[in-house]
């Protein structure tokens, strides 16, 4: 497991403004979170890498952003208002609610009364509210939704006709989702509203076994891309009593989370199930014709879906090392340059002398120019600068001292090896890396 608790964490997430409590300023709203400035670049730069990574280096698949609110059929035809369920359990006792399947039944883990539970009831995780000025009837009933997947196949027809692509392809979308989880629990890993990446990748079924190959090793190397160490992934395969009864196989990514191994992401092979629904219930025709003119079929499809949080939460965790500089503790995430939150932190080594801010500012402005992540710290003195950098995982800190004003060289420190060089200013930008 991770070395890193997941309280060490959450505190670290909140002092330095990755992470905080959803609406904490009225007490709290259990299972949602909001990204202060560190975390919304973190999250914004893993997105940008997914987007990177399986749309802008291949050309196989399309993004696209469908509308959250969707018209209830696509959550009928899909099967989530039937069974998009969990089990529910009251304890007769605290009346205190969980997930039948995340507890020990015999006894409430909120009260600790023995044999207090009555059969589960079937819980829809879907949010409800009503579209309109109309009364609040079933006619207006819409949901907010719970993955971003429909999106993407009740937009399939638009994409072949507008695009008319060869199969296989893809199509991916990222975009925030909402579940009603019975139990949010474990920092940002079970949330209410959370974001996804997902990717609807069609395919002749002849050729399911080798795509699902494909992805199986493209999912790897995204998770080294994280910055993962692959003996921190266990590829659980899912067996069929398991699996949704669409699925000929799916095998979950685990992470060795701070709180055990969970699911960190999931690749289905879905079939036709989610087309075939759509064709099922709008009538129309979900068929797709070759190029080479062979004979036509409803695509199958390869489900890889990625959630942000646990992608966060997993980075995180890898990332928080601990070690000793000068006979003191020292906390700094080891974070992949193109991950980091800021890139460089310029410094001038002291404040009150003008010539040195100045100094200072043209090499912040050169930086911000070509980087834009770039943050300014002339805050308390240049040792609790390079902490305060390392914590949040700023890979390069470049101070701005007496020296620079004679040679136009500055030094630029690592964070993990928290040695420095001298560089000239006319270097620095190709002597820092992104990659
Ligand atoms: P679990 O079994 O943990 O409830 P799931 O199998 O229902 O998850 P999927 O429906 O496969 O999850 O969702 C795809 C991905 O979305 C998951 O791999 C996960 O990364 C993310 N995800 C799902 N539910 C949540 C949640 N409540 N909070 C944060 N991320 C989530």
């Amino acid at each position: 497991m991770a070395e890193v608790t997941l309280d060490e964490i959450v505190s670290l997430a909140k002092r330095r403004g990755f992470i905080f409590p959803g609406s904490d300023i009225y007490g709290g709203l259990s299972g949602t979170w909001d990204y202060g400035p560190l975390g919304i670049m973190l999250k914004r730069n893993l997105i940008n890498l997914w987007w990177k990574f399986f749309i802008d280096q291949r050309d196989d698949i399309y993004p696209m952003d469908a509308a959250i609110l969707m018209n209830s059929k696509v959550w009928q035809a899909s099967g989530h208002v039937e069974t998009f369920t969990d089990p529910l359990v009251e304890c007769q006792i605290c009346h205190a609610r969980f997930r039948a399947d995340k507890i020990d039944l015999g006894k409430c883990p909120s009260c600790g009364q023995k044999d207090t539970f009555r059969e589960p009831q079937n819980f829809n995780l879907m949010f409800k509210t009503n579209i309109g000025p109309t009364s609040e009837d079933a006619s207006s009933l819409v949901y907010l939704r719970p993955e971003t997947a429909q999106g993407i196949f009740t937009n399939f027809k638009n994409v072949v006709d507008t695009f008319y692509p060869s199969i296989p392809f893809g199509i991916g979308q990222s975009g925030k989702a909402f579940r009603n989880e019975i139990s949010p629990r474990d920092f940002i890993f079970r949330s209410r509203e959370f974001e996804q990446l997902e990717i609807e990748y069609f395919i002749n079924p002849k050729d399911w076994q080798k795509n699902f190959d494909m992805w199986l090793q493209l999912i790897r190397e995204w998770c080294q891309l994280l910055g993962l160490s692959s003996d921190m992934i266990v590829e659980h395969e899912i067996d069929q009593a398991d699996r949704a009864h669409y699925s000929k196989r799916t095998v979950d990514f685990e992470f060795k989370f701070p709180i055990g191994q969970e699911e960190l992401l999931g690749l289905a092979y879905r079939t036709d199930f989610d087309l075939k629904n759509i064709e099922r219930v709008s009538k129309k025709s979900m068929i797709y014709h070759p190029k080479d003119g062979s004979e036509p079929f409803v695509p199958h499809v390869i489900e890889p879906s990625f959630g942000v949080e646990r992608a966060i939460m997993a980075i995180l965790s890898s990332a928080y090392q601990t070690d000793k500089v000068n006979d003191e503790n020292r906390i700094f995430l080891k974070l992949p340059n193109y991950l980091a939150p800021y890139l460089v932190v310029v410094s001038p080594l002291v404040k009150n002398k003008v010539e040195l801010l100045d100094k200072a500012q043209v090499v912040f402005r050169l930086l911000k120019a070509e980087f834009g992540a770039v943050m300014w710290d002339d805050n308390g003195n240049i040792g609790k600068r390079y902490r305060r950098a390392d914590e949040i995982g700023v890979p390069y800190c470049i101070t701005i001292d007496f020296d620079t004003l004679d040679n136009d060289t500055v030094t630029i420190r690592d964070r993990d090896t928290t040695e420095q060089r001298r560089v000239a200013i006319s270097e620095l930008i190709s002597q820092i890396a992104i990659i």
